[in-house]
């Protein structure tokens, strides 16, 4: 499924008004606990609410079956709530998801069950659009390109963001940033060997 036409624009859009409000400049890594404050959600481990127990017994059910959700016990109260047993870079990109659900004001629709836990999905289009923002919030174009600039290796961007490098990896292809780099350095020295010349 493709992503509506202007919807990735919009999303640089969302990430830039997110850091500006957070007094993050372009470049800056937004740290998701940062816009959890500013949209004021809570964030919660799973294990904070039930036994550690349980989300093993899921996790036997259906590996992955649960990343995180969103949840609204009350209509002042927005809380996401993340598998404890999740790698860090799994449990940031999992929270910066249900993030840009929220940023994205979609509705937490479905109800879901499996095993006795309840939880609440959205649509494959909803889906999507928040899997790309997300990519946007943990990796943002700027931070990227500037690492590039400096050289950093995928596994570098990844540890350093706390991304997986799967993560790491698709944003730099998707956004195009290496080859844009690697187009200034061309006619950096394209420049130079004229000016060398001269
Ligand atoms: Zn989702």
């Amino acid at each position: 499924m493709a992503l509506r036409r202007g919807f990735k624009s919009e999303a640089e859009r969302i990430v830039r008004r997110v850091q500006t409000e957070i007094g993050l400049s372009a470049a800056d890594p937004i740290p998701p606990e940062r816009v959890a404050e500013l949209l004021g959600i809570e964030v919660i481990a799973g294990d904070e609410l039930l036994p550690r127990q349980r989300f093993v017994e899921l996790h036997n059910i259906q590996p992955d079956a649960f990343s995180a959700c969103t949840l609204r016990p009350s209509p002042d109260r927005v809380v996401i709530v993340h598998n404890p047993l999740s790698s860090e870079s799994r449990q940031n990109s999992d929270v910066a998801h249900e993030l840009a659900h929220t940023l994205l004001d979609h509705e937490l629709s479905r109800v879901q069950r499996l095993g006795d836990v309840t939880f609440l999905s959205c649509d494959p289009i909803q889906e999507e659009e928040a899997a790309w923002l997300s990519g946007c919030l943990l990796l943002p174009r700027a931070l990227l390109l500037a690492e590039v600039r400096r050289g950093a290796e995928v596994k570098v961007i990844a540890q350093k963001h706390g991304v997986s490098e799967r993560m790491a990896q698709y944003r730099l292809d998707v956004t195009g940033v290496v080859r844009q780099n690697q187009a200034a350095m061309k006619k950096t020295l394209q420049d130079l060997s004229i000016q060398v010349r001269l």
